[in-house]
């Protein structure tokens, strides 16, 4: 069953080499049940690692059923400890959090035999824990957790079984009952390997193999009076190099993903914060952005109230310079440069020049600062600010600067609370005004009230209340969208030639935008600040990934001797990497759609109580679940690694 052939391992700890196992050379025949002796060092259990395939050899041939074994790729090698070998080790090293049942069937899930519970039973039965199956670890004694540990060994149907130990941690009842088992087990045909350093247990064995510093010194044969009462016909015995898992790799990584999900529920405060993290950081992302695109969207929806065939002129430059400007160069527009515009009566609908400032309002004992607007008649239809209540002021009002006064309908609101104001009289900056009527609600973006405004005519405003000679703008309403360019050339060689302008003067002097133009630029405003906050929601984001690095960095650690064992019984590297990437994709993606439900609950939240225009998007649903999911990968894969590529026995040592 086992020849050896010269075989020697060798550690190197820094400078020091600590040769284990020195040039051995022995043949196991099947059937046989060998105990290994010696001193604690003397090599017992590296050589049985060899034997099992759990450890190569530096040097030396090794034949498994006449067949090589000393060059097998990993993959190959966990296979064989699947199929053909079991593993009884002096710590048990059963998963606490299991039951008897889901330890003892482990390698099933590495044969793609998984929900096999009778077969697993069946070997829990026959180590005489009928009545133990669904206790965990901590609720068994030693020698009932060591025979938990033999029905593992035995799922598979292997032709090998290992023990290291096995009644090393055992009172002497236990010790009895374990060795009866594998006497048992000798009996039906399997070939028993036992380390021990215990004569008394040797003395159960056949053959009994002594070692010191690394070699053999002594095998002895005893009589054959317990010899196995069924032989394994060597018919039964697989080709190792056609074994192959290709045939359930799915079923396996099916089970890696329960087996991960099992974690998960098993440490649920741990899996919560890393949850915890990527929830926060996709609500933020979720919520942010739709911040950015409410505000985008109610700026665009205000814009489109105002008409796209307004022009806006303005004195000054829309070119920054980068000296001081001189001040003459700054053309003031007057009520003459407005009533010139209109006379383009083919492509001019109407005009309307405008000043602003502030505006100190008082009735009665309240008192409220808002925006003041000096405008002419046209203006209301330009501007869709036709009354909603009362009128607006006419020509012959603004030919006579009448003092009377249109109010938004937050001034309204906090000057006359439910009251009508029209007709009621108001003092802004000190002079009486008669209110007329009320402008429609624009509403409310998130940058300024719309409606916290008041306007009065044009010349009223220019010369009894603000002071100025000189109009701010000019609004121009164009008959179609088709002559706005047109409109525009027309206005601007208009101004030039009214203002005798000249070379640089005419192009800064002055400027003339459309709509388009405006909307342009506050859309490219709104849309960096929604980037700007997406930007910042992501690095929260970025904080949770790592977060969840940490964790899954972590749990390998503190699971390196699970890892250790579910190698040690045929996991292969993908398969443990498999669990630990599915956990941490599990925990982001879960994480992700947590915080997809937070953060629209935040922004309808935000709308209900703050009132701000929020608007959600699918693609921003999409784009943060998979970039959640990406964290999940690009983090968990880090962790995942290092798990796979642990080195079995030395992560079943690990303390
Ligand atoms: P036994 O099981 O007979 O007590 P081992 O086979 O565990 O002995 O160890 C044999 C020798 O190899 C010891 O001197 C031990 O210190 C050394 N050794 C075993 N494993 C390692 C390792 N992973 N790294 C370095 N030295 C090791
Ligand atoms: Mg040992």
């Amino acid at each position: 069953m086992i020849e050896f052939k010269g075989i020697a391992k060798t550690y190197h700890i820094g400078e020091i080499e600590v040769k284990a196992v020195r040039g051995v050379s022995l043949t196991i025949k099947a059937g046989e049940f060998v105990a290994i002796m010696g001193a604690s060092g003397s090599g017992k259990s590296t050589l049985m690692h060899l034997m099992g395939l759990l450890d190569r050899p530096d040097a030396g041939e090794f034949f498994l059923a006449g067949q090589p074994v000393h060059n097998l790729s990993d993959e190959q090698m966990a296979l064989v400890r699947n199929r053909l070998i079991g593993f009884v080790f002096q710590q048990f090293h059963l998963l606490p959090r299991m039951t008897a049942v889901e330890n003892a069937g482990l390698p099933l899930i590495y044969a793609g035999r998984r929900g096999q519970e009778d077969k697993v039973r069946q070997c829990l039965t026959s180590v005489g824990l009928a009545d133990r199956m669904t206790h965990k670890p901590n609720e068994l004694s030693g020698g009932q957790q060591q025979r938990v540990a033999i029905a593992r060994a035995l799922v598979n149907d292997p032709l090998l079984i290992f023990a290291d130990e096995p009644t090393g941690n055992l009172d002497s009842k236990s010790k009895e009952e374990i060795v009866g088992i594998l006497k048992e087990l000798h009996h039906q045909g399997k070939t028993i390997i036992m380390v021990t350093h215990e004569p008394e247990m040797a003395q159960h064995a056949q053959r009994v193999i002594h070692m010191r510093d690394g070699v053999v010194i002594s095998d002895e044969q005893k009589a054959q009076s317990n010899a196995p009462s069924v032989f394994i016909d060597p018919a039964t015995i697989p080709e190792i190099s056609k074994l192959s898992s290709a045939a359930y790799e799915q079923t396996k990584m099916f089970d890696s993903a329960h087996q991960a999900i099992f974690a998960m529920v098993a440490h649920k405060m741990r899996s919560f914060l890393s949850i915890l993290g990527i929830l926060i950081g996709v609500g933020a992302v979720i919520a942010m952005l739709a911040l950015g695109r409410g505000a985008q969207a109610s700026i665009e929806q205000q814009l489109a109230s105002l008409g796209s065939n307004l022009l806006m002129v303005r004195p000054g430059s829309s070119r920054v310079q980068g000296v001081v400007m001189q001040s003459g160069t700054v053309t003031r527009l007057t009520t003459q440069d407005a009533a010139a515009i209109s006379q383009f009566s083919d492509k001019v609908k109407s005009v309307s020049g405008s000043v602003t400032g502030r505006a100190q309002l008082v009735y009665a004992n309240k008192n409220w600062n808002s925006q003041l607007e000096g405008v002419e008649v046209s203006y209301a239809a330009m501007r869709a600010s036709e009354p909603a209540l009362g009128r607006f002021f006419t020509d012959e009002e603004i030919k006579k600067r009448d003092k009377v006064a249109v109010l938004g309908t937050t001034v309204a609101r906090e000057l006359f609370g439910d009251a009508n104001p029209v007709g009621e009289t108001v003092k802004i900056n000190l002079i009486s005004f008669r209110v007329i009527g009320i402008l429609p609600s624009k509403g409310a973006n998130s940058f300024r009230d719309q409606d916290d405004t008041v306007v009065v005519p044009l010349t009223t405003a220019m010369n009894r209340v603000l002071g100025k000679e000189y109009v701010d703008s000019i609004y121009v309403e164009v008959v179609s969208p088709d002559e706005i360019d047109n409109t525009q050339t027309a206005i601007s060689e208009l101004l030039i030639k009214r203002h005798r302008l000249r070379g640089e003067e005419a192009q800064d002097s002055f400027q003339i935008r459309n709509m388009s133009d405006i909307k342009a630029a506050l859309s490219t405003t709104t849309k960096t600040m929604s980037m700007l906050l997406g930007a910042i929601a992501a690095i929260s984001l970025l904080v949770g990934g790592i977060g969840i690095m940490n964790i899954m960095l972590v749990s390998v650690t503190e699971r390196t001797r699970e890892i250790g064992l579910r190698k040690a019984i045929g996991a292969t590297r993908r398969d443990i990497m498999v669990q630990f990437l599915v956990e941490s994709v599990l925990l982001s993606l879960i994480g992700g759609i947590a915080g997809v439900i937070l953060g629209v609950g935040a922004a309808v939240l935000i709308t209900v109580f703050a009132g701000w225009a929020v608007k959600v998007s699918i693609s921003s649903i999409i784009l943060a679940t998979v970039f959640s999911l990406g964290v999940g990968v690009a983090f968990g894969l880090g962790p995942a690694m290092k798990a796979s590529e642990l080195d079995p026995i030395e992560a079943l040592r690990y303390e």
